[in-house]
């Protein structure tokens, strides 16, 4: 761990990094207890249709109800679990769990679709495929119901195996969401050669909106980008009256955010027509 910070040396230990070390472990094993005794959820937030303001589908969000320190957020556990490889049975859990609630959802008369995280390191050491085939055939979803959200971190990685890949859940019919789309920087390349569906527009660039003249060029861009290559667009992190005109106006189709409601459990959407 004191290498990783970058001092290759115990010297650089620091009773700070002891700490933080500590915690990291602490989380790490009791990630692993969470898993097997059932204390992870999964909560479901709406993506609504800007044009219809119906709600077309929701995204699966991770939730960790810790049993004596209560609420721990998907930003600090997730990252231990792909540093762990706790991520690998956490991410079949969570692509099972969101087939299975989606399905019941069908059988209720409310066919939302469901869109489930994909960690760049589930990407790289688990076929992705198959996994998804065995859910698909457990639970009897069909396919057009799921679309898989990756960073784009992965799909910068564009070697051929990871080419592959993508290119065999097209085959199978599942859809391909960029996450947090315009986060980081980077090289757009990959947007031409890979078979992709969705933009999802992070909410840092949708935070500016009617703020920075900037970001609302930046998004506009980026809409029309999604359109001229055919990809559907999705706009994260939606908060205000103000921004939703802003994005319906500039044709952005979907939208995710408070605005719209927050992530809740899968019954919740049992009940909706
Ligand atoms: P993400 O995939 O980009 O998910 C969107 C995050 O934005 C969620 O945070 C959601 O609650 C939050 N959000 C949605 N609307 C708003 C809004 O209007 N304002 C603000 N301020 N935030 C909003 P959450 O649930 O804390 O998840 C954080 C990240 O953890 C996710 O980002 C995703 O990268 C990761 N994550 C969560 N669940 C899973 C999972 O099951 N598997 C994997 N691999 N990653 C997950
Ligand atoms: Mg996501
Ligand atoms: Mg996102
Ligand atoms: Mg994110």
């Amino acid at each position: 761990e004191a290498k990783k910070q970058g001092g290759g040396s115990v010297h650089h230990y620091t009773p700070e990094l002891g700490r933080r070390g500590i915690r990291r472990l602490e989380l790490e094993q009791q990630l692993r207890i969470a898993l097997e005794q059932n204390q992870l959820t999964l909560n479901y937030q709406p993506q609504v249709d800007l044009r219809t303001g119906a709600m077309i589908g929701v995204e699966a969000l991770a939730r960790w109800q810790h049993p004596e320190t209560g609420a721990i957020s998907p930003s600090e556990f997730i990252p231990v679990a792909e540093e762990s490889g706790i991520i690998i049975p956490l991410g079949e859990w969570v692509l099972n769990r969101a087939c299975e609630d989606a399905m019941r959802w069908r059988q209720h008369g409310v066919p939302l679709e469901v869109a489930v995280n994909v960690s760049a390191v589930e990407f790289e050491h688990v076929d992705i495929a198959s996994r998804v085939s065995q859910a698909l055939s457990r639970t009897h979803l069909p396919v057009e119901a799921l679309v898989l959200e990756l960073t784009e971190s992965v799909l910068m990685d564009d070697t051929e195996e990871a080419i592959r890949r993508l290119q065999t859940l097209r085959e199978m019919g599942v859809r391909i969401a960029v996450d947090d789309f315009g986060s980081g920087y980077s090289n757009l390349s990959y947007l031409k050669r890979l078979p992709l569906n969705k933009l999802k527009i992070d909410q840092s660039l949708i935070r500016g909106l009617g703020k920075h003249a900037n970001d609302e060029a930046l998004v506009r861009a980026v809409i029309q980008l999604a359109h001229s290559l055919k990809l559907d667009t999705l706009a994260e992190g939606v908060e205000t009256e103000t921004t939703r005109q802003f994005l319906h106006q500039h044709h952005c189709r979907h939208a995710q955010g408070y605005l719209f409601g927050r992530a809740q459990p899968a019954e919740h959407f049992l009940s909706i027509h």
